[in-house]
């Protein structure tokens, strides 16, 4: 093989991750790419997400983000406020993210951001999508990655042999228990012992009660904090929906560690979680059909001993899951797949068929991501701490942090504070692997 754009990439699984590793190594100008998905389409849950600067930028690049951004709403301010009063603890504005990184803070659909990474790939010939087939298991990790699929539509199992294997399969990933073991190497899950309620509130359903409908018409999210739990919404499509999730006590999924990891809920049980919230979050709350409250158990495990097995590679969820408190999972995840296909097209054209230099290369891209996305994945869950604060002394120094306002560039609610922003939306994932590929690719022995 003379040529990296001929090298044959498989991609297992469709999420976020997995649709932007696509799309950016198809802009890259690699021929063959395969995207296998055990869904029978891209069936994404009914939530909102947020889409920091530093994604827009990732996405801006591969071609996508003016059709996301059509119906995506500006995040401009922050108030965080006490869940039980109402009470505004601190309101930090960032009305110019354009300005200080180039692209905007967003909030969207899950299915807008989902559709546009699609729709991208779709004008792709390179990129090839087979719904409705699983990964079995993985027959070889090098020098070529054999796997062995299931799909929908036929009986019997099949084989595939690819040049790199790309397993962006989410927190339940195959690939990452399989690869591990076979390595003879552990992973721990971290028990986080949080659940989340995610709620679309539609414009109809909000139009009588002018609280609600101050909420949905500005560009502010809103985070409403109490022991153990809270909440943030901010409106997503072009302001018609407002997006709720939450954060609280596991108390439902207390064990079920590997059966199912979504149920759906009772509104009694939310409501007893959320009892001690502010009337303007009941009243939210209430317009939730019966039957249609639905809870996600939060899962993260600890910093993997490895991301990279022959030539196959996690990304994602796969092999960094956050809790959501930083809003940054699936921007990691579309970032990895950028920084994947840039590491990628820099082997050179005599070594394409050089499984060492394959792993290698891979093994940079883990040596890029993996510290980055171990202090995001800790900055949320340090977050998730202490925004979850009882009554007492740490309570009462949050409080005051909070009251200034991020005026000192330190807000408690990381995801809020003006450093933090300043690290994370500045980041340029792709310009870091043009700068440091040559070096990081020679020190690995
Ligand atoms: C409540 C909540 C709020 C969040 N908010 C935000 C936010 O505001 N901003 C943000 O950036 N992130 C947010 N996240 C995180 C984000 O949703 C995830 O980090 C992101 O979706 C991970 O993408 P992924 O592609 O790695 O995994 P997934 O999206 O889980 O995709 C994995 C895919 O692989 C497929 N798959 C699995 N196994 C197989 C197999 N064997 N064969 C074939 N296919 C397979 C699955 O069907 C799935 O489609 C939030 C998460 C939660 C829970």
């Amino acid at each position: 093989m003379a040529d990296f754009r001929d090298l044959r990439i498989a991609i297992i699984g469709a999420g976020m991750g997995g649709l932007g590793t696509a799309l950016a190594f198809a802009k890259k100008g690699f021929k063959n790419i395969n995207v296998y998905e055990t869904a029978s389409n891209l069936g994404f849950v009914g939530a909102g997400i947020q889409m920091p600067p530093n994604v827009v930028r990732v996405l801006d690049r591969l071609g996508c983000w003016e059709e996301i951004e059509k119906e995506a709403t500006d995040v401009k301010e922050t108030s965080i406020r006490q869940g039980s009063t109402d009470e505004e603890l601190a309101h930090v504005f960032m009305p110019d993210m354009r300005e200080k990184y180039g692209f905007p803070h967003c909030t969207g659909h899950r299915s807008s951001l989902a559709g546009g990474l699609y729709n991208g790939c779709l004008k792709e010939p390179a990129i090839k999508f087979n719904f409705g087939t699983s990964l079995v298991r993985v027959l070889s990790w090098a020098p070529k990655p054999r796997i062995l699929l299931k799909s929908r539509a036929q009986d019997e199992p099949f084989e595939v042999e690819a040049d790199i294997l790309l397993a962006s399969d989410g927190i339940k990933s195959l690939t990452r228990t399989q690869m591990l073991s076979e390595l003879g190497l552990t992973y721990e899950e971290a028990d986080t012992g949080q659940a989340a309620y995610r709620i679309m509130l539609h414009r109809d359903q909000m139009k009588d009660d002018p609280e609600m409908l101050a909420l949905l018409d500005c560009d502010m999210a809103v985070r409403w904090i109490g022991e153990r739990r809270h909440i943030i919404a901010y409106p997503v499509s072009g302001h018609k929906i407002y997006n709720l999730s939450t954060a609280h006590p596991d108390t439902n999924f207390a064990g079920a560690t590997n059966a199912t990891y979504t149920t759906r809920g009772e509104k009694k049980a939310m409501f007893e979680v959320f009892g001690t919230f502010c009337p303007l979050v009941q009243r939210m709350l209430d317009l939730v059909p019966e039957g249609e409250v639905c809870e996600w158990k939060l899962r993260i495990h600890k910093t993997l001993p490895t991301w990279v097995h022959g030539s196959a590679a996690l990304l994602g969820d796969a092999c960094h899951a956050t809790l959501p408190h930083l809003s940054q999972g699936a921007a990691m995840a579309i970032e990895d797949g950028a920084v994947l296909a840039e590491c990628v097209s820099r082997i050179p054209a005599d070594k394409l068929d050089d499984a060492e230099t394959v792993t290698k290369t891979l093994k940079v891209f883990e040596m890029l991501r993996k510290p980055y996305t171990t202090t995001l994945v800790d900055l949320a869950s340090h977050s998730g701490r202490v925004l979850h604060l009882g009554e007492g002394k740490a309570k009462e120094e949050r409080d005051r942090l909070f009251r200034d306002n991020g005026k000192s560039g330190v807000v408690p609610d990381k995801w809020a504070s003006p450093d933090v922003q300043k690290m994370i939306y500045s980041h340029d994932c792709v310009k870091e692997v043009i700068e440091k590929f040559d070096e990081v690719f020679a020190s690995i022995a």
